[in-house]
């Protein structure tokens, strides 16, 4: 069920320029239930439409499912809501928070699995990647993960310090533009995922509209199946 919750922006992390992090607590209900790859709306009292009712946007959740008290939120700065959190909201300010909703969800551990992301379309697979760490998952797990900017690049640490500690967690970073001082790979994903991908398996894909489209038709090419491809749609 659906939870309507004012939360308080508990501390807000710069990644870079157009990228921050959001942690919200709250009062009154104790735990806040989620599946991993869902999303929360937010809004503002301090922000509202011309009808005078709030602004509501739709982020994703990006705390492993067992963390249910309080809430991770990765967002990049665009013209409008998103404006608005960035310049106007400080730690200790209460934002409107309603959700848990989506249908984006893992369907366990029990294949190899694939995660392609987009820019801040990393949220979601955050969460299914920290939830299959807890759960222990023992199967091949890969992360292509593509940015613009290097400095885009959010929660790189954490993901190379895992894939020094799990074998199986592949992390596969890929800058495509800003990218001056970059040692990896440069490449778009469809132009190098058959590399590494040959068979048929899970892949959830998060990511500009006109990435989603490429990406899922190179998995096509691939061999995999349609009922393997999961795309969360944020356009
Ligand atoms: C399921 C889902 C999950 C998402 N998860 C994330 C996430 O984890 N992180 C993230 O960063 N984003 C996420 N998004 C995108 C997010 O919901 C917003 O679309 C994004 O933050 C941009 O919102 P904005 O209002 O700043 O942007 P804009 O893209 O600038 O505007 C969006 C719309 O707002 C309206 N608008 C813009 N300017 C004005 C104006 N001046 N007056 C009136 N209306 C205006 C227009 O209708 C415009 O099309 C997700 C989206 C979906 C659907």
């Amino acid at each position: 069920m659906a939870e309507k919750i004012r939360a308080t922006v508990q501390e807000i992390k710069i990644i870079s320029e157009r990228l921050r992090i959001f942690r919200l607590v709250w009062e009154g209900i104790e735990n806040f239930n989620f599946k991993a790859g869902q999303f929360v709306m937010l809004s503002s009292d301090d922000f509202l439409d011309e009808g005078n009712k709030p602004v509501k946007r739709a982020y994703s959740i990006v705390n492993a499912e067992h963390e249910k008290s309080y809430l991770e939120l990765c967002i990049s700065k665009q013209q409008y809501f998103s404006k608005f959190l960035f310049e106007e909201i400080k730690e200790g300010d209460v934002l409107n928070l309603e959700g848990p909703f989506g249908t984006f969800l893992l369907e366990g551990c029990e294949q190899n699995i694939t995660f392609i992301a987009g820019g801040t379309g990393i949220a979601p697979m955050v969460s299914f990647i920290r939830t299959l760490r807890r759960e222990g998952c023992d199967k091949d797990i890969w992360l292509f993960y593509s940015t613009r900017k290097e400095e885009d690049m959010a929660y790189r640490k954490e993901f190379e310090e895992y894939a020094k500690e799990n074998k199986k967690f592949h992390y596969i970073p890929s800058c495509t533009r800003a990218c001056e001082n970059w040692k990896g790979r440069r490449e778009r994903v469809t132009e190098f995922l058959h590399e590494y991908i040959t068979t048929d398996r899970p892949c959830y894909i998060c990511g500009p509209p006109a990435m989603d489209q490429a990406v899922k038709d190179k998995l096509r090419e691939i061999g995999v199946s349609e009922k393997n491809i999961h795309v969360e749609k944020w356009g």
